[in-house]
């Protein structure tokens, strides 16, 4: 993010939406709303004071609403551009009139209540869609617990919480007590291979519920991980490997069984009963926190950039891509990668983000045109 922000021929319009693209490839014009953040990013430096006075609180979406952010805010910390945004919907003087503490402790004279949405007509010769996953909310799914049982979270929570810059500054606390987890449970499959919710195999969940109780064991030598799954479908290079591993040095119990219900005992504890298909018996086992490695979809707002975008989509919601062309989407000049055309994990996004890259290069420049099948 970093190389992007600083290179000279990428210009970033963050906080911006595509509202219409007319034209065709090579001649495209797609219109660009600029929304307004109330802060100049020409002057802003980050320097966080507006933070400090503000005194709305807000859940923090970034960090899963396991802490509260400020009305004025960054992202996150690492954010591209790292600009505050004033969230007109919670701000005391947006709803009140009254406030603009904000404005008066900046040095940098940055904030600007009188800002307004602006909208660029851009010329570009080519698009790649690359708006990657959100992810499925379990509450439907009340066999496991979420919303009801504190100690249930779902696999994006508990990334946060064990993330050194999350809510507890990495510590695995739990959420009904705050004291540290050390029986962790991850079930596999939450909503994926789920003809009732989402049919796909989310394909990344294996592989980071094996990282994420690697990570708790790191964290904690007396951590012990039980993984739930249906069938492990760690299919990558070095993948059954880092499995191995997981069981060998990290201790990882692999239990092979879908879980069929969640309850929690009076101490808070969830309590998980499954069918061990292995062993053919139905048992149970108590936790400290349970991780639901639910379905990740395709981000929200697809539908409708797709239409936007002229683009097809596949009955799972991702990015139809050629055959043969797997960076191309139904429209010519208009190019896709990452999870948006289907569940990949990082690596396979990269790879996917430069093939997209070569397309557009062979759109822009047709004498890089390159053998392609
Ligand atoms: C809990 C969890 C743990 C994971 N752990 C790992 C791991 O350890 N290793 C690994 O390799 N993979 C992991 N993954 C998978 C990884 O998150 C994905 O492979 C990766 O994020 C895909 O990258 P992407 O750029 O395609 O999409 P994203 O990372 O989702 O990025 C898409 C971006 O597009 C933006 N966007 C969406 N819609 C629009 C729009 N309409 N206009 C403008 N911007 C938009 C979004 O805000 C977002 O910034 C994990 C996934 C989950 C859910
Ligand atoms: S708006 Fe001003 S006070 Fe707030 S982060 Fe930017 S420079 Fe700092
Ligand atoms: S004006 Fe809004 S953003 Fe600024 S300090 Fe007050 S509540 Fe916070």
């Amino acid at each position: 993010m970093l190389d992007a922000g600083r290179h000279p021929n990428i210009e970033i319009l963050a906080y911006s939406e595509v509202e219409s693209v007319k034209g065709r490839a090579g001649a495209f014009t797609a219109k660009v709303r600029r929304k307004a953040r109330f802060i100049n990013e020409e002057l802003c430096n980050a320097c966080g004071d507006c933070m400090a006075k503000c005194p709305r609180k807000v859940p923090d979406d970034f960090d899963m609403h396991l802490r509260d952010r400020r009305a004025v805010y960054l992202y996150f910390a690492q954010g591209i551009p790292a600009v505050a945004t004033i969230d007109k919907d919670h701000c005391t003087y947006f709803e009140k009139g009254k406030c603009r503490l904000c404005e008066r402790v900046c040095q940098k004279e940055a904030v600007d209540f009188e800002q307004k949405d602006k909208i660029l007509n851009l010329s570009v010769d080519a698009i790649v869609v690359a708006t990657g996953l959100d992810v499925f909310d379990p509450t439907p799914m009340t066999q496991y617990g979420y919303g009801r049982i504190k100690n249930v979270i779902t696999g994006l929570e508990y990334e946060r919480l064990i993330n050194a810059t999350g809510p507890t500054g990495g510590h695995l606390y739990r959420p009904s007590d705050g004291t540290l987890a050390k029986k962790v449970a991850y079930i596999q499959c939450v909503g994926s291979r789920d003809l009732n919710y989402c049919k796909h195999c989310s394909s990344v969940c294996c592989m980071y519920a094996i990282k994420d109780a690697m990570l708790a064991r790191e964290h904690d030598v007396e951590a012990n991980s039980h993984i739930f799954h249906t069938d492990f479908r760690n299919v990558g290079k070095w993948f059954q490997e880092y499995e191995q591993k997981g069981k060998d040095l990290y201790g990882i119990n692999y239990v092979r069984g879908r879980v069929g219900e969640v309850q929690e005992d009076k101490d808070g504890n969830p309590v998980v009963w499954y069918e061990d298909t292995q062993k053919r018996e139905v048992k149970s086992l108590t936790f400290d926190l349970v991780v639901l490695s639910v379905a990740a979809m395709p981000a929200k707002g697809s539908e409708e950039l797709a239409k936007i975008l002229g683009i097809e989509l596949d009955d799972s919601g991702f990015v139809r891509v050629r055959a043969g062309e797997p960076a191309d989407t139904s429209r010519p000049g208009i190019f896709s990668c990452g999870f948006c055309n289907g569940p990949v994990d990082i690596p396979e996004s990269v790879s996917q983000a430069s093939a997209a890259a070569m397309r557009v290069a062979e759109t822009i420049l047709p004498q890089v045109k390159v053998a392609s099948g």
